[in-house]
């Protein structure tokens, strides 16, 4: 798709007219299309005006609001590529992405103000701070509805111009700032509209964060572009969430691993109408096919969906599309359309492997980014010379195609010339009854081998459960190189929002 992303995704707004594209979750404020189309083109003015020009670099610090959309594609209209920053990232490190990326402007909302005020005194060329709401001393966007300067005619090409500058999730290193061009990004949502359907009649809740690709695609850029309405909440806190969906007659759920875990396990669940939800999704983490089962099984929804990807994807490559029937249990889904795929060796990454082994999982196709930003290395690194993208994670395909997740390559313990993926180690602890959580990390041990270590979070009720009992119990299961050499109890397992394991904390802490 050779379109600006604020064409691709608000193309058809203005004639959905009255349509309501977006819903305050807290106050109802509503935005219909009509609005939202003409609203983002004075706010494109509005910045044009002040200053913003072809290739400026935009930080959009703000939680998820109505204001959000319309400050993002007014940016990409103006010309600028958006940052969208943690709206709780601290002033320091809102700064190091503001020096990282040369950005020049800031919105932010007046909540965040000072936090905002301060990152932009730490690094420099800060033009302007606006605001979404209002706050003495700062222009806010909602001022730029009454211009009449005329709406910036600039030059996009979609190939080659930065739309989106999402920083990684920071997981594994240090966050970089991924360059999504117009077309990776308008690609890989027409990429994805034929699995995910976000049009007219459903209603979509927008709990995961907008600043994160997951949340910019499936929630925001995603049901504008398809006509759904999008209920906005600024935080996920379950009882808001849970009677956010029984107000709005919420039809479809796009979450991550932790909230299918309390819609599954809750007892808060069961004081709210969720009928209304048609399907869930999940993405982001790893989702264990039990627990997929027990929140299918109790909401009365089809099988939960799950999608695969990453910020340097745009970020989607694979999905199993909701009321799938025959996808079998624990699989990511298929490769969507216009994307190739290799499943390569470890040892020899120019060796592909058949069905049914194990590798790293490479792809090709108009979503793989256009770099890390600044950083040449670590993009030839990532992605090679005939554009194949290394995504680390390890994975294998069965012979009808569904893609399973293994591991980050990076995770993986090698001991004694076998590989072992902790994800799998940590699936098996959960299914022991007295284990609520666990994590495993490779330690090394007094022969400086590589082992697996275990961190196991007691259930209640379970206070009696020994570091013996926790190595029996995977030794009797899995092959001898698998064992589990060490266990800690701890009172929480270190996870990001949306469910991905710290390890690298875990590691810190061995
Ligand atoms: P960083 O690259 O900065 O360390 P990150 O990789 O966690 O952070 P994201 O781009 O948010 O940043 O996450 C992408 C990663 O999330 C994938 O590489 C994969 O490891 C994991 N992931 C995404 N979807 C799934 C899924 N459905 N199942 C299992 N893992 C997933
Ligand atoms: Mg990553």
């Amino acid at each position: 798709v050779e379109e600006p992303i604020h064409d691709a995704v608000l193309g058809r707004a203005a004639e959905r007219g009255d349509t309501p594209a977006l819903i305050d979750g807290v106050n109802g404020m509503t935005l219909t299309y009509a609005q939202v189309d003409a609203f983002h083109r004075k706010v494109a003015a509005g910045l044009a005006e002040a200053g913003v020009v072809k290739g400026d670099v935009l930080a959009l610090h703000s939680p998820n609001t109505v204001a959000f959309p319309i400050a993002f594609y007014a940016a990409t209209r103006a010309g600028a590529a958006v940052t969208t920053v943690h709206p709780l990232a601290t002033a320091e490190e809102f700064a190091k992405q503001l020096t990282d990326s040369s950005a020049r402007w800031i919105v932010t909302v007046s909540p965040l103000l000072e936090t905002a005020r301060a990152a932009a005194a730490l690094t420099g060329g800060i033009q302007e701070i606006f605001v979404c709401d209002t706050a003495p001393g700062h222009r806010s966007l909602m001022d730029f509805l009454g211009t009449t300067a005329p709406e910036p005619r600039v030059e996009i090409d979609p190939v080659e111009d930065v739309a989106a500058l999402p920083y990684s999730s920071g997981t594994t290193g240090t966050p970089k700032g991924v360059m999504l061009t117009h077309r990776s990004i308008a690609t890989n949502l027409a990429q994805l509209e034929p699995a995910v359907p976000t049009g007219e009649g459903e209603r979509i809740l927008a709990i995961l964060p907008f600043f994160h690709i997951y949340g910019l695609t499936a929630l925001m850029n995603a049901p504008l572009k398809q006509g759904g309405t999008v209920v906005v909440l600024p935080r996920f806190e379950l009882d808001t969430f849970l009677a956010a969906i029984e107000k709005h007659r919420i039809t479809a759920l796009y979450v991550a691993p932790p909230i299918v875990l309390a819609l599954a396990k809750h007892p808060a669940v069961d004081g709210y109408d969720l009928s209304s939800v048609r399907y869930v999704i999940s993405a982001a983490a790893p989702l264990d096919a039990e627990l997929a089962e027990a929140c299918r099984a109790r909401l009365g929804v089809p099988p939960v969906g799950q999608a695969y990807g990453m910020t340097e994807l745009s970020p989607g490559t694979h999905v199993v599309p909701p009321f799938c029937e025959d996808a079998p249990p624990g699989t990511v889904g298929k490769l969507i359309a216009g994307t190739e795929m290799r499943i390569v060796s470890l040892d020899d990454p120019g060796k592909d492997l058949p069905a049914g082994e194990r590798g790293e999982i490479l792809i090709r196709g108009p979503q793989v980014m256009k770099g890390y930003l600044g950083r040449p290395d670590a993009t030839a690194a990532m992605i090679d010379a005939d554009g194949w993208l290394h995504t680390g994670d390890v994975g294998r395909v069965d012979d009808d195609g569904w893609l399973f997740v293994v591991d980050r390559v990076k995770e993986l313990i090698k001991y004694k010339g076998y590989q072992v993926a902790p994800a799998e180690l940590e699936a098996l602890l959960l299914t022991h009854p007295g284990i609520a959580d666990a994590a495993v990390i490779g330690v090394y041990d007094d022969d400086s081998n590589e082992v697996p270590a275990a961190y196991v979070v007691r259930q209640a009720g379970a206070e009696a459960l020994t570091e013996a009992e926790v190595t029996a119990y995977v030794a009797e299961r899995v092959a001898p190189y698998k064992r589990v050499r060490r266990v800690t109890f701890v009172d929480a397992v270190p996870r990001a929002v949306s469910g991905k394991i710290l390890r690298r904390e875990l590691r810190d802490r061995a």
